[in-house]
């Protein structure tokens, strides 16, 4: 390999920023995979004074901060509202106190995840902040199961739900049937403990029992498990599997891609099942 000319400094030389005092960095740490962790993330980590993460972040990253107090503010479950205001609200006061606050959240800070939530109350209360991006379970966790959350030849656009509201219901300010109808492909958040209502709510909007769908847990992580199924027989094959939240839910034909995408099989040695699975009867990329 020849050296390219290159405008970036070194790794180490890059002028990353400063995680100042009294400001609050909102950070995704994404779906598990301390890997996964994007170098703003990292370089945040190095730097705090007090790291406040979640339930779904991997808390063997903290690893990486030993400087760091590591404060615990996991909830799980959609019925905690006021201790939500009391996790913005420590941030607010360790801002105060001059601290360099890290909130670490699972798979990117502003899908799901309350972020938006946590930054405007910091705002609102004058505290400075940066949002560091980062991968987002219905993306990333897909993708290490195999299923490319586009493929020109499946969908032109994705629908990302959350199977809960506030409530720990499933949204009621939700059209299933305009997303039925709408969607190409679904990918749903929090859906596990409605899983049922979800795909009779879908069925009784016309898509058909037969459609693929996968569940994928722990996704990144090596308690990782995915469930290839159909919308008419996810709840059921669910129960049978034992799987246990959190869950991704994706439905469409995307899913039939891991039978030729399944990488962590194949490095393992398993052969791809279906070279061809959305049946092309072409190269993948011949148009
Ligand atoms: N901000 C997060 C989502 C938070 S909501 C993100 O961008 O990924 C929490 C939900 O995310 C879980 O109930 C589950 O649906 C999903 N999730 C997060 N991490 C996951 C993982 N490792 N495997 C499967 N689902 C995950």
């Amino acid at each position: 390999m020849t050296d390219s000319p290159s405008t970036l400094p070194s790794l180490a030389d890059h002028p990353w920023p400063e995680l100042a005092p009294g400001w609050v960095w909102l950070c995704g740490a994404g779906p598990g995979d301390p890997g996964l962790l994007t170098l703003h993330g990292l370089n945040a980590l190095k730097q705090a004074d007090v790291i406040v993460y979640d339930a779904l972040v991997d808390s063997r990253m903290l690893a990486w901060a030993p400087q760091a107090e590591h404060i615990y503010a996991g909830k799980r479950g959609g019925k905690a509202s006021a201790k939500q205001r009391d996790i913005s609200l420590h941030l607010v006061d360790l801002a105060r106190e001059g601290k360099r606050v890290l909130r670490l959240k699972g798979g990117d800070p502003f899908v799901f995840g309350r972020g938006g939530e946590e930054a405007q109350t910091l705002v609102q209360h004058g505290i400075p902040i940066r949002i560091i991006p980062g991968i987002s379970a219905g993306i990333g966790g897909l993708a290490y199961a195999g299923i490319p959350v586009t493929h020109r030849d499946v969908n032109q656009s994705v629908t990302f739900v959350t199977g809960h509201d506030q409530t720990g219901n499933t949204p009621s300010s939700l059209n299933w049937k305009a997303i039925a109808e709408g969607a190409q492909v679904l990918v749903i958040y929090m859906g596990m403990k409605h899983a049922e209502r979800i795909c009779s709510a879908l069925m009784e909007a016309g898509r058909p029992a037969d459609e693929p769908a996968a569940v994928v847990t722990s996704a990144t992580t090596p308690e990782q498990k995915v469930l290839e199924t159909t919308l008419g027989t996810m709840v059921a094959d669910i129960e049978a599997s034992g799987m246990e939240p959190p869950a991704i839910l994706c439905i469409g034909r995307s899913v039939l891609m891991r039978q030729v995408l399944d990488w962590q099989a194949m490095a393992i040695g398993l052969a791809p099942r279906n070279l061809d699975p959305l049946e092309r009867g072409r190269p993948a990329e011949a148009s």
